[in-house]
């Protein structure tokens, strides 16, 4: 029996998780310690919340590390999945300078880390590289169409640039990489108050308030939900070798905001109306992943459809405004004149970057002790 335990705690991964705290972030550590690898979860609050990984943190393979993907990351560990950064458009505009700092030198940091280490590093790209498409479905071979000094563009370029330093470091020092473009993905644990149409229309109707619909709702995206999202990234990161992506994955069930408003009036009983507010500048009019590619080499498609996904982010966030302590929860994310402003929560967790109590680690030494 010892030595059974033995072998399998030598085999166990140490497997880092950037922006561990975070909506999808904390899922995916969830999976990995249900599996038994020994996972770093490093986070630096901006976003994330020790909320989302209160359930693992009694975990004895569960570290957390409060710092900010930016500084160097002196570690060793054998796998790397960079999800550091503000994805909601409301947050990562709110301080757009500091966003393309963490996609670009968050992603010169992991991929240091994983040349030094030796170990396989994903990256969580984002179909926002896309822009505003001229071709549709989106496939990994369209280049895309991004403004490249418009609002979003912090975003857009910072994961653009992370993507080619990906690629050069795969190619002039043989790092192992995986590149995810990750398409809109919700679930249990965004923030009510991220400002993503998810969150925004859930909240707003379970509070009996107008959905913002922005434009005129004929604008287009495709939503899958969470724990498919995380099985794909599971599943790319363990595939062979000379995978690199990049792959597009997402849920190809397009559907209008319109649409989404609709279903989720009624699925909530809400009596709420809905108000039209003016489009941020920029935001693409269509979006729907072609994932041929992650259907043939990982085997993967969504299973959670649309009605069986909301239906339980709107129990989650049902909870969650019955939580007293997030009572104020579910403003409209700072647009409520349309335009991609800031917003006073996020932009005072900016300015605070930790709220995490530094968590004394459970293996032998700190941060940099294993080096
Ligand atoms: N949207 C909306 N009302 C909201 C929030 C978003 O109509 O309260 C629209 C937004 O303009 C976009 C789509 O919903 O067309 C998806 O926005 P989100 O911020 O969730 O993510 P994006 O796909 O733009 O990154």
């Amino acid at each position: 029996m010892s030595v059974h335990l033995d072998k399998a705690a030598a085999s166990r991964r140490t497997i880092l998780v950037t922006g561990g705290a975070g909506f999808i972030g904390s899922h995916l550590c969830e999976r990995l310690l249900e599996r038994g690898d020994i996972v770093w979860c490093l986070d630096n609050n901006s976003t994330g919340s020790l909320d989302n990984v209160g359930a693992i943190m009694a975990s004895k393979r569960f570290r957390l590390i409060d710092r900010d993907i930016i500084q160097p990351l002196p570690l060793h560990v054998d796998e790397i999945y960079n999800l550091a950064c503000p994805a909601s458009p409301a947050h990562y505009q709110a301080d757009p300078i500091r966003t393309t700092r963490t996609c670009v030198l968050g992603a010169l940091n992991v991929l240091d880390l994983a040349h030094r280490c030796g170990a396989r590093v994903l990256q969580a790209s984002t179909s926002e590289i896309y822009g505003e498409p001229e071709v549709h479905p989106q496939r990994e071979t369209y280049w895309g169409h991004v403004n490249p000094i418009g609002a979003r563009a912090c975003y857009d370029e910072g994961k653009r640039c992370a993507e080619s330093l990906f690629f050069d470091y795969h190619r002039s020092r043989g790092v192992a990489i995986r590149i995810a473009r990750i398409f809109n993905t919700y679930g249990p644990r965004m923030q009510a108050d991220d400002g993503r149409i998810v969150s925004n229309f859930i909240v707003q109707a379970l509070r009996d308030r107008p959905l913002t619909v922005y434009g005129d709702g004929r604008q287009t995206r495709s939503f899958c939900y969470v724990r498919d999202m995380v099985d794909a990234l599971i599943r790319l990161m363990d595939a062979p070798d000379d995978l690199t992506g990049p792959m597009n994955l997402g849920n190809p069930h397009e559907v209008p905001v319109i649409y989404l408003a609709d279903r989720i009036i009624a699925m909530t009983g809400a009596s709420a109306s809905i108000v039209f507010k003016p489009l941020p500048p920029d935001d693409p009019s269509r979006r729907r992943p072609d994932i041929g590619c992650a259907r043939r080499a990982l085997g993967w498609e969504p299973v959670v459809s649309l009605e069986e996904g909301l239906a339980a982010t709107v129990d989650y966030f049902r909870a969650v405004l019955q939580d007293k302590g997030r009572a104020t929860a579910g403003h409209d994310g700072g647009r409520s004149d349309g335009v991609c402003g800031t917003i006073g929560r996020a932009d005072a967790r900016l300015e605070r970057p930790s709220a995490l109590h530094p968590v004394e680690p459970r293996a032998a030494g700190g941060a940099g002790a294993r080096r």
